[in-house]
């Protein structure tokens, strides 16, 4: 069934999007009124108005979160919790037409890609419903005449502040956890994209979860990111989105002395080396770089290939990526536009200067447009053969559909060069040498480490990345206990 998807080709926009937050259980504009505009970034043009939510909206939404958990969340039976939770994963699968010809209108990204996230938000409901009623403790072994226990207590009201990239997917990947653990949600989409938040808090009210559970605030980071984040009610931050605003929210936690995870950017490598399959190699390094059109904290953004592979790769890779369909994300094309003329702008900034300084784009390299509208904010796969390492190309965080290769002399050297950023996020290496693939993986400094299959894994693995990339783990069984705190029972047997 693709009804929305048909309704969205024909007038650009899709029927009754939600216009207000979503809070205690019913959608509600903000308290001043205020709106904003989304814009489909493949026609570069607004497409639909929501609201743009402040303090007095924060508050609503905590307050409604706060008493939630004190209510009904809290003490509901853990079993009864993941009911719940189960009929929700059911019901964003029958809904997957409409969330993701959302998500495609709103971020941009091709109509499959966008489906494969609904198809993922809804697994993550699954596998968080199935976890509600084994999340166990321990017991301590004290000696006849003592008893000690653990206990996972859910940590309370938790906020999300979520990135444009992949609304729905890491919108669900935190709020199933912190739903299953016992905490209340209030959720605070990116401005660019606000609308399957919304539609997910509707889906699981609808699916039984209780007035207030989950609230959804829309509008900017300055007034409402910045409004929940500051909010003494928080008890729990997961933040996913770019370094420095990582940072400000880390300040802001302080204050309050309020727990987080932060899920920032990458500059991930791709270690290619001689003896791998190189046409898997190939398929798997343009995945790493143009699905979603290059925006993924994951994008494998750094080929570091062993010297004598190179032009052999780097010459199926550029015939790869100047056969990739470009255009809206509706004519489910396989590059979509970026997300934002801002984005574009700094795509195009970095592929500029790079240019200016002798680096040699071996494909694409420009600002492009849909071919069918000559409308959007696309930008060429492109292929730069960088400079040196201390570059910017080979440092900084594009995120946009820029690959830049970098060549190794041997496995040293490319652990080295993979090791050679502020960022450790996911790293993917191929070879055929399964020695090697584990050597390497246990020295590539990186969250995640992908084997012969870029992106392998699913919301069973953890997910999170070190230093500048960020803290803590979303994902699994770790994610799960990230909404927990432990709280520990120990004590002398009566009359012992
Ligand atoms: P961003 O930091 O500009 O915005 C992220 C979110 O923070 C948005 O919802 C925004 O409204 C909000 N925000 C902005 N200022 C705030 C403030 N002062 N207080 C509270 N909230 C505030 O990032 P972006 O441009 O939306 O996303 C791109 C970045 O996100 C990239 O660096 C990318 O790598 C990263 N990202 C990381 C992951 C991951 O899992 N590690 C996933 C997706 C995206």
């Amino acid at each position: 069934m693709t009804r929305f998807l048909e309704i969205a080709r024909q007038t650009g926009t899709v029927p009754d999007l939600p216009s207000g937050h979503f809070i205690g259980g019913r959608f509600q504009q903000s308290s001043n009124g205020a709106e904003m505009e989304s814009f489909d970034p493949g026609r570069a043009e607004p497409f639909a108005r929501f609201a743009r939510g402040g303090l007095a909206d924060v508050a609503a939404a905590v307050d409604s979160a706060s008493r939630a958990f004190d209510d009904t969340w809290r003490d509901m039976a853990p079993a009864e919790r993941g009911r719940i939770l189960m009929r929700a994963a059911q019901a964003i699968g029958d809904n997957a037409d409409r969330l993701a010809t959302v998500e495609c209108l709103d971020s941009g990204k091709p109509y499959s890609e966008a489906l494969g996230d609904v198809g993922g938000a809804a697994r993550a409901f699954e596998y968080y419903a199935g976890a509600c009623d084994k999340l166990q403790g321990d017991t301590f072994p004290l000696g006849p005449d003592y008893i000690g226990y653990s206990l996972h207590e859910p940590v309370g009201v938790t906020a999300h502040i979520l990135p444009w990239n992949f609304p729905i997917s890491t919108a669900a990947r935190g709020i199933a956890p912190a739903l299953a653990a016992g905490c209340t949600v209030v959720a605070k989409p990116a401005e660019q994209t606000p609308f399957t938040a919304l539609l997910l808090a509707e889906i699981l009210h609808d699916s039984g979860l209780p007035d207030g559970v989950c609230n959804v605030v829309t509008g900017t980071g300055a007034e409402a990111g910045q409004a929940l984040v500051s909010h003494p009610l928080i008890d729990h931050i997961t933040f996913t989105g770019s370094v420095a605003t990582g940072q400000q929210v880390m300040r802001s936690a302080a204050d309050n002395v309020t727990r987080l995870v932060l899920e920032l950017g990458g500059k991930s490598p791709v270690v290619v080396m001689a003896d791998a399959d190189l046409d898997a190699a190939a398929d798997g390094v343009i995945g790493a770089i143009y699905e979603n059109a290059g925006q993924i904290c994951s994008a494998g953004s750094r080929l570091v290939v062993e010297a004598s592979a190179r032009d052999d790769l780097v010459d199926r890779l550029c015939r790869r990526a100047a056969a990739l369909t470009i255009g809206h994300g509706l004519c489910d094309t396989q590059l979509g536009p970026v997300n934002s003329a801002e984005q574009l702008a700094r795509v195009a900034g970095f592929v500029d200067r790079a240019t200016q300084r002798g680096i040699e784009m071996a494909t694409g390299g420009s600002v492009t447009a849909d071919p069918q509208t000559g409308a959007g904010w696309f930008f060429e796969p492109t292929i730069a053969l960088s400079g040196a390492a201390e570059d910017e190309l080979v440092q900084e965080e594009i995120f946009g559909p820029v690959l830049t290769v970098q060549t190794a002399d041997d496995a040293e050297h490319a652990i080295t060069l993979a090791n050679g950023t502020r960022y450790a996020l996911v790293a993917g290496i191929y070879t055929r040498d399964f020695g090697q693939a584990h050597r390497m993986a246990r020295r590539i400094d990186a969250g995640q480490v992908y084997l012969n299959e870029y992106f392998a894994g699913g919301i069973e693995v953890p997910f999170g990345g070190n230093r500048h990339s960020g803290f803590g783990r979303e994902k699994g069984l770790e994610g799960l206990l990230s909404y927990c705190q432990t709280k520990s029972v120990a004590g002398r047997i009566a009359g012992a």
